[in-house]
């Protein structure tokens, strides 16, 4: 019975190196011929389309203003300026998403121009972006983000930001990670005059 089951898994071995080699080889001529008719910026992999996206975004902290990151009031004596909440880490998502399916930035579909956009919480523009992305046919695979702020300290909030946002867009909590950095006490940031997010978003779409 012994012999019998290591004779079975050598060659289920066999069958999977085969099967490796084969599909090694249908990806590497997939990519030639497509890479080569529809340009060497759309890569494949296997029968899928991946695009990379990045986002960032700056506010000033004023006095009078709520700090709202990721969809989340943070207790502060100052929050961001800005037309709709000021939500910078939800801007510099929103952004990244935009620009992995190349569909222009955040500026173009939500203008700080409209009434429209005044005071919004910007989880509705995330909203939104999904809405657009559907469209497209691409699906988010992860999100990346970190948010550079003097103060307060930010670990006490990063998990509900990333509930917030994964919620917004429709994915697991784990396809949403969210860092902070301090600015060392250096320059805008530093001096507690700005708030700041840069993200990076993978989308995919089976082709
Ligand atoms: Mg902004």
């Amino acid at each position: 019975m012994a012999a019998g089951h290591h004779q079975h898994t050598r060659s289920r071995v066999k069958t999977i190196r085969r099967s490796a080699k084969t599909n090694r080889r249908d990806s590497a001529q997939r990519f030639e011929t497509t890479g080569r008719s529809q340009g060497a910026d759309q890569v494949h992999a296997g029968k899928f389309s991946s695009r990379v996206g990045f986002g960032n975004d700056v506010h000033r902290l004023v006095k009078g203003r709520k700090l709202i990151l990721g969809g989340v009031e943070i207790p502060f004596g100052k929050g961001s300026f800005g037309h709709s909440d000021g939500d910078a880490l939800t801007h510099a998502v929103c952004d990244a998403l935009l620009g992995a399916a190349a569909l222009g930035d955040i500026g173009r579909h939500f203008p700080d121009t409209s009434p429209r956009w005044r005071n919004a919480s910007s989880l509705r523009f995330l909203t939104d972006v999904c809405k657009l992305l559907d469209r497209t046919g691409f699906r988010v695979v992860n999100v990346d983000a970190t948010i550079s702020l003097e103060k307060p300290k930010l670990a006490p909030h990063i998990d509900r930001m990333r509930t917030c946002l994964a919620k917004a867009l429709g994915i697991r909590l784990d396809q949403v990670s969210v860092k902070a950095k301090s600015g060392e006490g250096i320059g805008e940031i530093g001096r507690s005059e700005a708030v700041k997010a840069e993200a990076v978003a993978l989308l995919i779409k089976e082709d």
